[in-house]
């Protein structure tokens, strides 16, 4: 029997437990949870833990990592995935999120992931199903698997996050996985320095979170750094604002001649797409310090943690 809410009007119904929608409001002991089941996550075992489950993955906006590593998590834990695009779709043809939602729970879906351009997206989702919702991006508010991926990826190279300094540098603010970054990073008391031109970084980014440092030099935000995660200029949410590339290259490119102002065993990483030759150069990229391909083979296990959490199998995914 499936209980879907269709009144939109009425009391706001209990989000799922298992539900992943942010950072922000998740406490700092369930972050590290997780992130120790994802060091225990095991893609080979022979009793997976969420066989016959189905996983929907619905995906308003584009996605490589994202999806491909949902998509393998969920099966490497025994689920059966399907992907619903909104080109090729019936979103196309006008039916709306929750309409939508409704039909992939009617046809059995037991999680669902969801990216989409608006923020709030996947939390209006949870509030109208009865299964663990997943936000693999919604807007410019959140990313919280790219998040977890990112802590976990620091935590293999670093004891702990406490007192990290850690410099982002980029389109911040139009940028979900710096703001999930941003929470999570400050929960665990790194220290945390933005960078980017007022354009990208307006100064109410200061109110995100305690005790951030904001700064307009590269220079100056990377020296002594510990971390240096760069940002795409994400040129789809300019919205029609004109801004000179060249004059953001110049001032604004991770170069290798920026990088070796921090530590000399700071961690370069991007949480992809790169754009080589605009925020970061080539040689950066792929530099010895660069742990951009391990972000995203980390995303595996810990979107593993992530969907066994969410149907409430174990610390471990058992
Ligand atoms: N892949 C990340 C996101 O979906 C970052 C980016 O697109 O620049 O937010």
């Amino acid at each position: 029997m499936i209980a879907i809410r269709k009144d939109q009007t009425s009391n706001i119904p209990a989000i799922a437990p298992g539900s992943l929608l942010g950072i922000e409001h998740m406490a700092a002991a369930e972050i590290m949870s997780l992130l120790k089941a994802a060091a225990r996550m095991n893609p080979r075992r022979s009793r997976p833990p969420l066989r016959g489950k189905r996983v929907l993955l619905l995906f308003y906006e584009p996605s490589t990592r994202t999806r491909s590593s949902f998509e393998i998590a969920a099966k490497s834990l025994g689920a059966i995935t399907t992907l619903v695009q909104s080109s090729g779709s019936s979103i196309e043809k006008g039916e709306s999120l929750l309409d939508t939602v409704y039909t992939l729970r009617a046809v059995g879906a037991d999680i669902l992931v969801i990216r989409h351009p608006n923020a709030g997206a996947p939390l209006l989702a949870a509030r109208h199903l009865d299964i663990p919702v997943i936000n693999a991006g919604d807007g410019m508010h959140e990313h919280p698997s790219q998040a977890l991926l990112d802590a976990y990826t620091i935590l293999r190279h670093k004891k702990t996050l406490n007192g990290l300094h850690i410099t982002i540098v980029g389109d911040i603010y139009h940028s979900r996985v710096a703001r999930s970054a941003i929470h999570l990073f400050s929960k665990f008391g790194a220290k945390i320095t933005l960078c980017g031109p007022a354009d990208f970084l307006p100064e109410l980014a200061a109110s995100l979170a305690p005790g951030l440092h904001l700064s307009r030099t590269v220079e100056d935000a990377v020296r002594g750094a510990d971390a240096v995660m760069v940002l795409r200029v994400q040129k789809e949410r300019l919205a029609g604002k004109k801004i000179s590339l060249q004059e953001y290259i110049l001032k604004y490119q991770v170069t290798a001649e920026r990088l070796k102002l921090a530590k000399k065993d700071a961690l370069l990483m991007h949480p992809g797409p790169i754009v080589r030759g605009l925020e970061l150069t080539s040689e950066v990229a792929d530099c010895a310090q660069s742990v951009i391909v391990e972000e995203v083979q980390n995303g595996v296990p810990v979107r593993m943690a992530i969907l066994a959490r969410a149907l409430g199998k174990g610390k471990d995914g058992r």
